[in-house]
């Protein structure tokens, strides 16, 4: 028997438990007031336009819907950025932010042999599996300081630095995931000299476009930084949180190439890459302190999704196994999953699962 997934084995847990109190804060997907799965309204709208018009039903090509990768693009980079207006980006629509992830891995094991990964310690839990699967051979670097609930800058500059020459380091291009944390726009640039220096190449997953400050366009300026400063770069990006489209599997891998030619020609081995693996995309859908003291005040600051609640593995399965909220055993949740109403029963259950 496969262990349980770390993330989506706590949603098979939360489907099994039949306690009425029950609260799964696993998954990182969004819920109403009645906790049941929340549609966009403007996603409604699309719907309703695309029925009204009769889409078919046909293939789309291996890159995908052109108007998406369009659009993703230009959602990333901003439409007037001179990578777009060089054609200098390779864009193929991927099965949503994890699909693009592993269809970029697979680029790499096969163009970069040898070349490592670097991600941060810690991470969204799918990426390991992710460059595991490609056999593209990955480390950590520090990110996460538990004695400050901030961001490890010393170390994770001093890990970038020591990687060999032309490794990878993936980025998280806002609202990291689990943290909360991301690095200052001082922080970013002092992070892409080092990569400069020492001739890594950037990665970025950007799953969490519009959650972090609230504009679009801030929310990128990670990576346009480096686009700006004319790096080669590589790009994911997941419509499954800001659309709420979890299970339309929507996203895109973009490459940022030195020059038109290269892009086209980036795009074609991606393609090379896809067509084997799952052959063409999904159709896009897409036109404060407790009684004792201890200060909670943290989780206002994290932004994102997620809370890293600072409770480890077994207060965290004192949640599960006393109080029936899920969440998963570094002791993350999605606020997303949570109501108002159940507001007050998640702070009883933390304060007990933290002071016993
Ligand atoms: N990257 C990060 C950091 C994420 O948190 C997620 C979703 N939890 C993804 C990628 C990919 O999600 P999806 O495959 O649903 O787009």
């Amino acid at each position: 028997m496969a262990p349980p997934d770390p993330i989506l084995g706590v949603s098979e847990a939360f489907r099994a438990d039949t306690d009425v109190k029950k609260l799964n804060l696993g998954v990182g997907a969004y819920r109403t007031e009645e906790l049941q799965p929340y549609v966009l309204d403007v996603v409604k709208k699309a719907e309703n336009l695309m029925l009204e018009r009769g889409e078919n039903k046909e293939y789309l090509a291996i890159e995908g819907l052109a108007a998406f990768n369009k659009a993703t693009a230009e959602l990333l980079f901003g439409a007037d950025n001179p990578v777009i207006k060089q054609q200098r980006v390779a864009t193929v629509q991927g099965l949503s932010g994890t699909g693009s992830l592993r269809l970029a891995a697979a680029f790499i094991e096969r163009y970069f042999p040898g070349a490592q990964v670097l991600i941060s310690s810690p991470t969204w839990g799918n990426h390991k599996n992710i460059f595991n699967d490609a056999r593209v051979p990955w480390s950590e670097y520090r990110y996460y300081d538990p004695k400050t609930v901030g961001l490890d800058f010393e170390g994770m500059i001093s890990d970038i630095k020591a990687a060999p020459e032309g490794s990878f380091i993936l980025l998280h291009g806002c609202a990291h995931n689990p943290t909360g944390i991301d690095p200052t726009p001082e922080q970013w640039e002092k992070i892409s000299d080092v990569i400069q220096e020492k001739n890594h190449i950037p990665f970025f997953d950007v799953a969490y476009q519009g959650f972090a400050s609230g504009s679009l366009d801030a929310d990128a300026s990670s990576v346009r930084l480096f686009a700006a400063r004319g790096m080669e770069l590589f790009i994911a990006q997941s419509y499954s949180k800001n659309l709420g489209l979890y299970a339309e599997r929507i996203g895109a891998i973009n490459v940022v190439c030195s020059s038109a030619d290269a892009a086209a020609r980036v795009k074609s081995q991606l393609k090379r890459i896809a067509r084997p693996m799952y052959s063409n995309p999904s159709c896009s859908r897409l036109s404060a302190k407790d009684k004792s003291g201890k200060d909670w005040s943290f989780i206002l600051k994290q932004i994102g999704m997620f809370s890293f609640t600072g409770l480890n593995k077994t207060q965290s399965e004192n949640m599960t196994n006393k109080w029936h909220v899920y969440l998963t055993k570094d002791g993350r949740i999605s606020l997303a999953g949570l109501s108002l109403a159940k507001c007050e029963y998640l702070a009883d259950a933390i304060i007990d699962s933290y002071h016993n």
